[in-house]
């Protein structure tokens, strides 16, 4: 992984067209090559989910996709949702009980979430779960970890700018 792509991109300025552009573009690359179907609406969903870098609740994006003329049944947000959290293009943000894009699709990695509690924006980076104490106490404990959970809550560089002001 380059250091690039190592930071938490939702709290820097970056070309986000090119961000949407590209996260689409690896959606369905990894789709084609995993023989998994893109369809309209879960594409719809994880674009949404890219527009910006903030997480979106359920019924958020069902209204999103009753706009955009998807239809208004709530499972058809839940089933794009789980498919796109499955494949790893989505998180849940257990936290909010809402999705974010996954900063670093097709890589496989141990997320950790950076969550402004004052605009909810929401950044991705990678937790060091492998040589952090966590990892050491479970290896002592002979505690094999299959998933955590790491969501950090506090203020965003632009909600602390003004704040400052
Ligand atoms: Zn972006
Ligand atoms: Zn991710
Ligand atoms: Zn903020």
């Amino acid at each position: 992984m380059s250091a690039e792509n190592a930071g938490p991109i939702g709290f820097k300025a970056h070309d986000h067209a090119a961000c949407v552009s590209s996260s689409l573009d690896a959606a369905e690359a990894q789709c084609a090559d995993k023989g998994l179907r893109l369809t309209p609406v879960r594409r719809k969903v994880l674009e949404f989910l890219l527009q910006e870098h903030r997480a979106l609740g359920a019924y958020a994006i069902l209204d999103l996709l009753k706009e955009a003329g998807f239809g208004s049944q709530p499972p058809v947000a839940y089933r794009a949702l789980d498919f796109l959290v499955e494949h790893g293009f989505v998180h849940k943000i257990e936290r909010l009980n809402a999705f974010v894009a996954c900063a670093h699709p097709g890589k496989s990695h141990a997320p950790a979430f950076m969550i402004c509690r004052l605009c909810d924006a929401v950044a991705e980076t990678q937790s060091t779960l492998a040589n952090g104490a966590l990892d050491a106490a479970a290896r002592a404990a002979g505690f094999q970890i299959e998933r955590t959970v790491v969501e950090a809550e506090g203020i965003c560089p632009k909600c602390k700018e003004k704040a400052d002001a």
